[in-house]
């Protein structure tokens, strides 16, 4: 893009000699025709910049088609390679973590196919989190309670359906930044260099283990969901997760990383 510096003040009919010879130019580099004869030199100008505005717009228009074209429809996967999606929850992003989170991915050579900040709405968080999952999530606890020899005083349902209440407040209160993953056995692989959902029970080494100390029964003392620093898909919902969060259109699969030229393309 060109950039063009005005004088601050000058002859005005210096400016406007020189803008109908640069006219002339334009006209005659770009073969501009008028379908009558302009009236006078403004009619003219006004003629040379709308015929200039199209030449542009059909530039772009061409150079968009062709990068449209670049983007082909995502071939099938190849025998056991996978795709993923990770996010990073709000309190990833609002402590700055992100940088981090993507070195790991990048790090471990699997592939990044999408990325994307995006600030998640109810309806989303409804239907990523819907009320079927809350007998998943209460079992899960109550297990985690047991284990540490404590009561477990509610059903699985109904504690279930609270964490669900909070994990939906929680994942749409600052935004999320999205990762799309494309790697042998990606899905089992991301997941563990997420670690154990509670961050207090996770793995040093994982995300979640490096990253927060958050535990279950302290963030049931103040009636919120878990902080766990990201969200990974698991084999059940990878696909479904995915095509929620990406179109085709955002994924970019076609390059090649560095890494693949010694592992082979996937
Ligand atoms: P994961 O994210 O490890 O797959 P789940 O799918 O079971 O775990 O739960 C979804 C999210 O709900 C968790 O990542 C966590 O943020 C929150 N969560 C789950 N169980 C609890 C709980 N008992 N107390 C608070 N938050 C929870």
């Amino acid at each position: 893009m060109p950039v063009v510096y005005l004088p601050k003040e000058g002859d005005r009919r210096e400016m406007y000699r020189e803008l109908l010879a640069l006219a002339k130019e334009l006209r005659e580099k770009y073969d501009i025709r008028f379908s009558r004869d302009a009236k006078d030199e403004l009619e003219a100008l006004y003629g040379i910049m709308k015929a200039l505005y199209e030449i542009t717009r059909m530039e772009w228009d061409e150079e968009h088609k062709a990068s449209k074209k670049k983007r082909r429809k995502s071939k099938p996967l190849k025998k056991g390679i996978e795709r993923t999606l990770l996010f990073v929850k709000p309190d990833g992003v609002r402590r700055g973590l992100v940088g981090e989170i993507i070195s790991r991915i990048e790090r471990a050579g699997l592939k990044i196919i999408g990325l994307k900040m995006v600030w998640l709405g109810e309806d989303w968080a409804k239907k990523h989190y819907p009320d079927e999952m809350a007998p998943k999530i209460g079992a899960k606890a109550k297990k985690a309670f047991l284990a540490q020899g404590k009561e477990f005083p509610w059903t699985e349902e109904e504690y279930g359906k609270a964490i669900l209440e909070a994990l939906r407040r929680y994942v749409t209160s600052a935004p999320i930044v999205a990762i799309a993953i494309q790697g042998p056995r990606a899905i089992s692989k991301v997941r563990a260099m997420v670690g154990d959902t509670a961050p207090s029970k996770a793995a040093p080494g994982t995300i979640r283990g490096d990253f927060s100390c958050d535990d279950y029964e302290w963030a049931d003392v103040q009636t919120r969901s878990i902080y766990n620093v990201v969200h990974a898909s698991d084999s059940e919902g990878a696909e479904r997760e995915l095509k929620e969060m990406f179109s085709e259109d955002e994924l970019y699969p076609d390059y090649t990383t560095l890494y693949e030229e010694l592992l082979g393309e996937f």
